[in-house]
This record gives structure tokens, C-alpha cells and sequence, in this order.
């Protein structure tokens, strides 16, 4: 499959078991972490709802490119493209769950700056929540349990991708936002 990806700047970074920070679900799930089903009979991770957090790397006069995670063979919709995050643990807000699940799965949260909060539907009920937040540089994500690589994606770079539905929904509506003839200009 690697043949067929755009020339991006992937960081598939295996990481030793040894330097594994302990996380929490080494103690088995948290409360909300588990799987439900919708009103269409998807299997979703995350009884109270998913979210996460979208990067943008956007500079003036530059093509903006945004951070997506290569989800790995043990969760859902493995081997797509998808936006860093996870299930909403009981009694979390929502940001306080993309902001776990982002160190969870980039291995770290570095500054930004949330700039659009969004939810989505998969039409069956199941929400996720992820906000879109710049960031100053592209900076240095790596996998973690979850996820097999990270990449910086330009938008024309993301339709060629094999995407995790929520991910390619989110592509899909901003293209109809934008109208159809509109190019590859930024915003
Ligand atoms: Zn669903």
C-alpha cells in the first residue's frame, strides 16, 4: 500500500515496549470505553460518543496540511486515515477526552490553538466530537499503540488516501461548503 501514497512526510516511528509510557487502560477499559451500536448498527468504540483533535499547519502563502493517524489492525476501521482520537470516558467533556486521546495516540500535545469545534453524526446517532487546531510547525508526531504512523496532509493529498469514514465525511462536507470549482486555496 505504501507505494500508492503521495510522497508526504510520514513518521512511523516504532517505539520499544520498554519506553511505553504506562497508560491508564493497562488497568482495563474506562467507564464509556466499550463498544455500542448506532441506530444503523455500526459498531462504534466509545458508549458516551467519540472525539478528537484535527491539526492544521497553515502559514501564509502556504498549502495547509493537517495531521492524521494511521490507525493501526487493533481498533476499528483499521489500516484507514483517520483524525487523532478516542472514546469520551464517563463524566469527561469532550475536549478533556481529545486531549487525552491525542497524547494517547500522537504521543504528545503540543501548543495550539483551537480555532472550530465540530460534530459529527454517522447518521445512526453516534457523535464525534473534534476540534480544528493550528499549530506553528509540523511537529514531530509518533505512534503509539493505536497508530501505525502519522502524516502531514495537504487536502488534495487526503482524497487519495484510504480515509476512516469520519475523516472522509469531514473532507467530503468541506468540499461542498467550499463549492465545486474553487481550487486548492487555503480556508
Ligand atoms: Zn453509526
Amino acid at each position: 500500500m505504501s507505494a500508492a501514497l503521495p510522497a508526504v512526510v510520514v513518521l512511523p516511528r516504532p517505539i520499544p515496549r520498554s519506553s511505553l509510557p504506562i497508560v491508564s487502560s493497562i488497568a482495563g477499559p474506562a467507564p464509556g470505553e466499550r463498544w455500542t451500536s448506532c441506530a444503523l448498527d455500526h459498531l462504534h468504540w466509545g458508549s458516551n460518543g467519540g472525539a478528537g483533535i484535527l491539526f492544521r499547519h497553515a502559514p501564509a502563502d502556504v498549502e495547509p496540511r493537517y495531521l492524521l493517524a494511521l490507525r493501526s489492525r487493533w481498533v476499528d476501521e483499521p489500516a484507514t486515515w483517520g483524525i487523532p482520537g478516542g472514546a469520551i470516558r464517563d463524566g469527561e467533556t469532550a475536549e478533556d477526552a481529545a486531549r487525552r486521546e491525542t497524547i494517547e495516540e500522537v504521543g504528545q500535545l503540543p501548543a495550539h490553538r483551537v480555532v472550530d469545534e465540530l460534530v459529527q453524526d454517522c447518521g445512526g446517532g453516534w457523535p464525534f466530537h473534534f476540534f480544528l487546531a493550528d499549530v506553528d510547525s509540523q511537529f514531530d508526531a509518533y505512534s503509539q499503540r493505536e497508530t501505525d504512523a502519522t502524516g502531514w496532509f495537504t487536502l488534495a493529498q487526503l482524497r487519495d488516501l484510504p480515509l476512516h469514514p469520519g475523516a472522509r465525511r469531514w473532507l467530503d462536507e468541506r468540499e461542498e461548503a467550499r463549492g465545486p470549482s474553487r481550487g486548492h486555496t487555503s480556508q
